[in-house]
């Protein structure tokens, strides 16, 4: 399959999986994860009409954007990806959407910048659902307080982002997301991925990360 059959089947798979729980299609993003993919994919995918993209790394996709985003004005770039605070003010300069704020030190330092007179992108906050030790995220019981943080310093989150545990059942981590998101009235849940997304959609996804699903295998692990 090329990337355009490719698309149009994950495309109709988000539309189908929408459409079964009385959502409408468009009520969902196809975020196509980029990272690592080469440029010969990315440029099938721009030219398949493809806009929203998902990079984990801060300074991989300023090599990569940073011009296209002349040409493609329209492009929309979300960093799913671990954010430092020293590369914060880069993040912010380059992507619409930072889907990773996960700690108070990263709230701050974004507060700062936006009292300096900067315009932060959308944010949304990770939830480390699953506990995992080495996951980037918050944990469900430290989120009210982090939001409450961000309301402090004016910090708009619109919405929270899991990456499910590899080896449990993501159903129960997108329905737990879904939860939280409902609880602090927040619109914006981004989960699911190239394995699962259609699962997620069936729990309120309004954005899902696809990457080798619709690129095919990265070339080298992220
Ligand atoms: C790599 C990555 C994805 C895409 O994963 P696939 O399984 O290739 O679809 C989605 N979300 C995040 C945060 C990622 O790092």
């Amino acid at each position: 399959m090329d990337i355009n059959q490719r698309i149009a089947e994950i495309t109709d798979r988000i539309k189908q999986a929408a459409q079964a729980v009385n959502r409408s299609a468009d009520s969902v993003t196809l975020v196509a994860v980029s990272k690592v993919q080469p440029e010969d994919r990315i440029e099938a995918a721009l030219a398949a009409g493809l806009r929203v993209f998902g990079e984990n790394r801060v300074q991989e996709a300023q090599g990569r954007w940073a011009d296209r985003r002349k040409a493609h004005p329209d492009l929309i770039l979300h960093l799913i990806g671990p954010l430092q605070s020293n590369k914060a003010e880069d993040a912010i300069a380059l992507f619409d959407v930072i889907e990773t704020i996960d700690r108070p030190k990263l709230v701050q330092t974004l507060a700062k910048l936006a009292q300096a007179g900067h315009k932060l992108p959308k944010l949304l906050v990770q939830v480390n659902t699953g506990e995992e030790e080495q996951k980037a995220g918050v944990a469900p019981h430290d989120l009210p307080a982090l939001l409450d943080l961000c309301a402090e310093h004016q910090l708009a989150i619109e919405g929270l982002m899991c990456i499910p545990p590899e080896d449990e059942e993501p159903a129960m981590h997108f329905a737990l997301l879904a939860k939280l998101a409902k609880r602090h009235g927040l619109s914006v849940l981004s989960m699911g991925m190239s394995g699962d997304y259609e699962t997620a959609i069936k729990f309120g996804a309004t954005h899902v990360r696809v990457g080798s699903a619709l690129f095919g295998e990265r070339v080298r692990p992220a």
